[in-house]
């Protein structure tokens, strides 16, 4: 029952998307390369687009839409009318449209049909064939979304609480790019700075979006303002909570760990493919297993799943290898499984949006009794294991899967990916 599209990663698949409105942009490109380009945006963002590249081949050029986080080509065009079309987007994003050699960062904003600003960050670099140009968007309500909207577990929910309440120590997300780290530490930042007066700073890497009441500085390579350099500038400026875009160096992670200790709540994410493997990564980094244990709150691990269209979503009998894999991992054949079948109201995908998939390590007094003799990684998984609090990203995809809220294939495919 799947589509052979399903078992390939995600990047690696392309599927073809024709919609009446795209039709009426390439219609118009040749003609009218300013109307092609504000049609094509508008339907893109009308999809929920997060990515538009125009992608220059040989005899033509691409344009594909990444749509939940899979490629999707959308038509292709001639290069007669496209460096009208190039220049016309290096004027919008207030680059220089006479440059052709270096790689040009742009943006600009525009109104979805809602009224909704959309911010567009454009990024066009040369390549054998031509100006490559990719325009991100990013659209604010799917960047802050409520902490209870990002589909976390109930009981996920209530020990990523817990670990917000103490108003000081360390949190890391991880996971790989692209898997909402992000969303989930804006949404929680928001969270925080609705309810008390808060002094709350960020370092980043890019700044992704424009927080309300937070002070948002960026790492500036060129000048050779790293996030530790941020870190430690932040905290001669009274913080009571810190974003730091990523750890990814020791300086850093000690920066934050001592900045956890002494009162002040660290948010930040780490490129690890589990909360264990986060925990064990820190540990690489230099970071004391004692220090760890009494800053550290918890460890968050993410992955985005695509839902399936609650228009179109159907039951279908679970095959033998999901019955197996159901019974190995959480101990019982599916209840139900679920796919989408397809209609007008997903452009035929059967999956519209995504939700996350979360693994939660909260380091309680339990959890710390477990480290006490010492970290194997394939131990403590072990031992982990057994306790009722701690499910693993595979075991909340699979809930969710039960729930109808998405695929097997989804849950597979994303939580076994290797970061
Ligand atoms: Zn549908």
């Amino acid at each position: 029952m799947r589509d052979s599209h399903n078992s390939s990663l995600p990047g690696e698949e392309e599927k073809i998307l024709r919609t009446p409105a795209f039709d009426e942009a390439f219609s118009a490109y040749s003609s009218d390369p300013p109307k092609f380009l504000d049609k094509i945006l508008a339907e893109s963002i009308n999809l929920s687009s997060s990515d538009i590249l125009f992608e220059p081949r040989e005899e033509y050029v691409e344009v594909r839409l990444r749509i939940d986080g899979v490629l999707y080509e959308i038509g292709k065009i001639n290069q007669d009318a496209y460096l009208q079309l190039t220049s016309r987007i290096k004027v919008l994003s207030s680059l220089d449209p006479t440059e052709k050699r270096k790689v040009q960062e742009g943006q600009y904003a525009i109104r979805d049909y809602q009224g909704v600003i959309v911010n567009l960050r454009v990024e066009i670099a040369q390549t054998t064939s031509g100006e490559l140009i990719v325009i991100r968007v990013h659209k604010k309500e799917t960047i802050v979304m409520s902490v209870t909207e990002l589909g976390f577990s109930k009981v996920a929910l209530e020990n990523f609480q817990n670990m917000l309440k103490k108003r000081s120590g360390l949190i890391l997300v991880c996971g790989p790019t692209g898997c909402g780290k992000t969303t989930t530490l804006y949404s929680t930042i928001a969270k925080l700075n609705e309810s008390e007066e808060y002094n709350v700073m960020t370092i980043e890497d890019p700044i992704e979006f424009k927080l309300e009441k937070v002070n948002q500085m960026q790492v500036a390579k060129e000048v050779g303002f790293t996030f530790a350099d941020g870190l430690k500038t932040i905290l001669r400026l009274s913080p009571d909570i810190i974003f730091v875009g990523e750890i990814r160096d020791r300086e850093t992670a000690e920066i934050a760990v001592e900045s956890g200790l002494t009162g002040i709540l660290v948010l930040s994410t780490l490129h690890a493919q589990d909360s264990v493997g986060a925990f064990i990564r820190l540990l690489d980094l230099g970071i004391e297993l004692y220090l760890l244990k009494s800053a550290l709150n918890g460890i968050i691990a993410q992955r985005l799943v695509r839902k399936l269209c609650l228009n179109c979503r159907i039951g279908y009998q679970p095959t033998q290898v999901e019955v197996d894999f159901f019974q190995k991992v959480i101990g019982h054949p599916p209840k139900q499984l679920m796919k989408g079948k397809g209609c007008s109201a997903c452009q035929n995908l059967g999956y519209k949006g995504r939700m996350g998939i979360f693994e939660v390590l909260p380091i309680t007094l339990r959890v710390r009794e477990l480290l006490k003799s010492g970290v194997n990684e394939e131990e403590l998984k072990e031992k982990l294991g057994k306790e009722d609090f701690f499910v693993t990203l595979l075991k909340d995809g699979l809930e969710k899967t039960e729930q109808g809220l998405t695929s097997f294939d989804e849950v597979i495919k994303n939580s076994l990916r290797v970061v």
